[in-house]
């Protein structure tokens, strides 16, 4: 392990690879990324459903989008990578008055920010997706440029980027201590070996808070486990069966290989870091799953597991420096939503580090302290 560099950052996930990524594009390559598992993509990047989406509720999570997923269209020209960026659509399904009241006002949102999102009836939706069955549904939203990204790809290239401009990026370095001395951040101490540095980035995902306890900071992010089931091939699913979400159920569908990838969200469950899959909640998702989707009843479940989101009190992430502790900086807390955010935010980790301040988005709705200031604004499309 080299013994000092510039920036130190831990977790290997998309967060702390993007973020490596971009600071030695802009030439800072005396970077080393500390990843506690055997191999990158361990964590939550490589357990997730592999959405994009655009549908968001806050304008700061619209710009993160944007950003991100003009990103990923370039990913391949500039990186060597490709994403499998497929823009299947999102269909949200809603219920509820109130919900539709407030996704009528995120598509307002979202269109003053130059998304061609709207809102749907429920016969529109019959027509967008005639697979599913739609009773109670009062009306949705839709918008034709969300879609998917493959999850490991784009991790996959920024680690290999990130490297080929000189930064080390180690596995099997689990972070055990980090040294603060009058204020300042000074080293971090691994299963790998010792970095001094001034500075030093938490992309710690689900595991942020146990690291910030390291470095003496109460980082208020929670582990939440989260589920996922892939079917095997169903007959006759069309190719391009749009991203569905039953918004009050936090079910959720879209086409995998020749079958369909589905979630539901346990809007109950207790923090924690067990990632065993929850047998009761398996079998109430797979029983909504069918009632909403009939053509599932004719498949069997070729794999699920489970994973972790990476919850903040506002279901909004932490990004930026640390007030109390000088050169230590936070890039979490993303609430399930990160592999698709994961680039833009490594972009504005990398301006905040070498600039002083994120400047391509004005990320203050999102620093450290908001919770204190009460400043707090929550994203409401949370899945
Ligand atoms: C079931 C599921 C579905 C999801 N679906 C989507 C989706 O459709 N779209 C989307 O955008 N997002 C989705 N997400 C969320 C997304 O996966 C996460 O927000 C994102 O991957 C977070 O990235 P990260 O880099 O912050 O965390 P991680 O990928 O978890 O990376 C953190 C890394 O830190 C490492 N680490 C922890 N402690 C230490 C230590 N002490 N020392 C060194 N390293 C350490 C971990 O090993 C891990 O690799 C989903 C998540 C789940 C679980």
């Amino acid at each position: 392990m080299q013994p000092t560099a510039d920036v130190v950052i831990i977790g290997g996930g998309i967060m702390g690879a993007s973020t490596a990524y971009h600071l030695a594009a802009r030439g800072c390559t005396n970077v080393v990324v500390l990843e506690s598992g055997e191999m990158f993509g361990l964590g939550s990047t490589g357990l997730n459903a592999g959405g994009i989406r655009y549908q968001f509720a806050t304008a700061v999570n619209i710009q993160l989008s944007t950003l991100s997923i003009g990103m990923m269209e370039r990913f391949a020209a500039e990186m060597g990578q490709e994403v499998g960026l497929r823009r299947c659509g999102y269909l949200f399904l809603l219920d509820d008055a109130a919900d539709l009241a407030q996704f009528t006002r995120n598509v307002a949102l979202q269109n003053s920010l130059g998304v061609p999102s709207r809102v749907v009836s429920a016969r529109e939706i019959a027509e967008l997706a005639p697979e599913v069955e739609l009773s109670g549904i009062i009306g949705g939203t839709w918008c034709p440029l969300d879609g998917l990204v493959d999850p490991n790809s784009l991790l996959q290239g920024y680690v290999s980027n990130a490297r080929r401009l000189g930064v080390t990026l180690a596995t099997g370095a689990e972070v055990t201590r980090v040294d603060v001395e009058r204020g300042r951040v000074t080293r971090a101490h691994s299963k790998a070996g010792v970095v001094e540095a001034g500075k030093v980035v938490i992309a710690a995902g689900a595991w942020s808070a146990r690291v910030g306890a390291l470095a003496g900071i109460d980082i208020p992010i929670q582990p939440v486990r989260r589920q996922i089931a892939v079917t095997s091939a169903i007959p006759g699913l069309r190719k391009d069966f749009p991203f569905v979400i039953d918004f009050s159920q936090a079910l959720y569908f879209h086409r995998e290989g020749d079958g369909l990838l589905t979630g539901m969200s346990n809007r109950d469950e207790p923090p924690g870091f067990d990632t065993r899959v929850d047998e009761a909640w398996r079998l109430r998702h797979l029983e909504a799953a069918m009632a909403r989707m009939p053509m599932l009843a004719d498949a069997g479940v070729a794999a699920e597991w489970a994973g972790l989101y990476e919850v903040t009190p506002d279901d909004q992430p932490i990004l930026g420096r640390v007030p109390a502790v000088d050169g230590l900086y936070v890039c979490a807390g993303f609430s399930g939503r990160g592999r698709m955010h994961g680039p833009a935010a490594g972009l504005l980790m990398a301006e905040e580090i070498l600039d002083g301040r994120a400047r391509t988005i004005d990320i203050d709705s999102l620093r450290w302290g908001r919770f204190e200031a009460g400043a707090s604004v929550g994203e409401y499309n949370v899945v």
